[in-house]
């Protein structure tokens, strides 16, 4: 007999903080019980009790295949039988770099790194040191990673747990950040007006996914370019979520706007813990060996991380992959939509590609400011009597609902039927 959630997780906070390793996995926001995995399979995961969940927590996010897709586990079996780590450059590191650029032409040189946060940090130092200015512009509600300097106002699991900012950052160094509205160009206008010269990058998520699935505004993504193309400044484009995640390329595919770096992770690494940016050639050879810019990593290029993103990526640029996505996507957000209607729950569903959020609020959400007007504590219940139901969602109402290739129609219309009862009975 397994030893159980309850009591696994009774162990787990004797030993971690709240019994985790990433604060969200606590379920505090959803003021439930955590369940503890025992194993996943392509759309489903199951607890150590051994019940069963359709699973649109995802990982948050990498596992666009699903779970222990066999050919990113054979990928990952064989490379291991090679060797788990070189400290040397590899094949299988230069065919991931050469997948990406292949997708993404805007990442003429690409450094990896081990995750997201290690990406957005490094990317910034980068465009600091290139140009030669300390302040960086973000958003409100967008989450970075949880280095020093990009807690302000993130979204995602601060948001959650409603930690303005970070104790234990310098105000020094917050003070670099500065912090506006997400799909608001008069208020960058003004921001560039007042401290354009100062500012080295803007960082964006080109969807937003860390307050919930928040899309840019036609306009918004071009307006930033062209703000920061007359300032001088670099665009960098947050794509830890997007890219490979929209369509085989990112967000900058979709929307035809070209960032001056761009942040990787999530789906590039298939599971295993990867994290990559890159971008203009100019600007890349500013990092070392190249250039000044020290950044480093014992296992940056892991072979067994980069088998399962290169396995993964192949599969993903087969034919008809992304339509799948999309129809199945589509299906759950009409679904979503047409229950809230019908049983006259307050709610906005919102979705870009297989990123999806049911907002407890009517209207649609643009920034930050229209996320927090959110029911919490009606997603909450919903949360609970999903799980009740055996469908895992993200535990907070300002996390994106992913899918994978491995759901099945099957999946989406019984999602849609524990739905309709969750929702009837709040
Ligand atoms: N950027 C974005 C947009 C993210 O969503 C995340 C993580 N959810 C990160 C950066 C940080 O990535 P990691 O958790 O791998 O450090």
């Amino acid at each position: 007999m397994p030893e159980g959630s309850r009591l696994l997780m009774e162990r787990a906070r004797g030993l971690m903080p709240g019994g985790v390793s990433s604060p969200a996995r606590s379920f505090r926001a959803v003021a439930v019980e955590p369940i503890v995995a025992a194993r996943a399979q392509g759309s489903h995961l199951w607890d150590a009790d051994g019940r069963q969940y359709i699973d649109y927590l995802l990982a948050f996010g990498p596992l666009i295949l699903g779970h222990a897709h066999p050919q990113v586990v054979a990928a990952v079996q064989e490379a291991a039988a090679r060797g788990t780590a070189y400290g040397l450059t590899h094949e299988l590191e230069v065919e991931l770099a050469s997948l990406i650029r292949e997708a993404l032409p805007s990442l003429e040189l690409v450094r990896f790194v081990n995750s997201g946060t290690e990406a957005t940090m490094s990317a910034l130092r980068l465009a600091r040191a290139y140009t030669g200015r300390h302040k960086v512009v973000k958003f409100e509600g967008c989450y970075h990673g949880h280095a020093d300097g990009l807690l302000a106002r993130a979204g995602s699991g601060v948001a959650t747990l409603g930690l303005p900012d970070s104790p234990g950052v310098p105000p020094s160094y917050a003070a670099e950040t500065i912090v506006l509205p997400y799909n608001d160009l008069a208020a960058l206008s003004r921001a560039f007006d007042q401290q354009g010269e100062q500012i080295a990058a803007v960082i964006v998520e080109p969807v937003a996914a860390n307050m919930g699935v928040v899309p840019p505004e036609p306009g918004f993504l071009e307006g930033l370019r062209q703000v920061t193309q007359r300032y001088g400044v670099l665009l960098v484009f947050d794509e830890v979520v997007t890219g490979f995640r929209l369509c085989y390329g990112g967000a900058q595919t979709v929307y035809g706007v070209v960032p001056d770096l761009t942040c990787l992770g999530k789906v590039i690494g298939g599971g295993l813990p990867v994290g990559a940016y890159g971008g203009r050639r100019d600007v890349m050879e500013m990092v070392a060996p190249l250039g000044p810019v020290y950044q480093a990593g014992t296992l940056a290029g892991n072979p067994l991380a980069m088998a399962a993103g290169v396995a993964t990526l192949r599969l993903l640029r087969e034919e008809g992959a992304y339509r799948r996505l999309e129809e199945l996507s589509a299906r759950l957000e009409s679904g979503l939509a047409a229950t809230l209607a019908e049983l006259g729950v307050p709610g906005t569903v919102q979705r870009v590609g297989s990123l999806l959020t049911l907002f407890f609020v009517s209207g649609p959400v643009r920034d930050y400011a229209s996320a927090r007007g959110a029911d919490t504590g009606r997603f909450a219940r919903f949360f609970a009597a999903m799980l009740e139901q055996g469908v895992l969602l993200p535990p907070s109402q300002f996390e994106a609902w992913f899918l994978s290739l491995a759901h099945s129609q099957e999946d989406v219309e019984a999602t849609l039927a524990a739905a309709r009862r969750a929702l009837a009975g709040l």
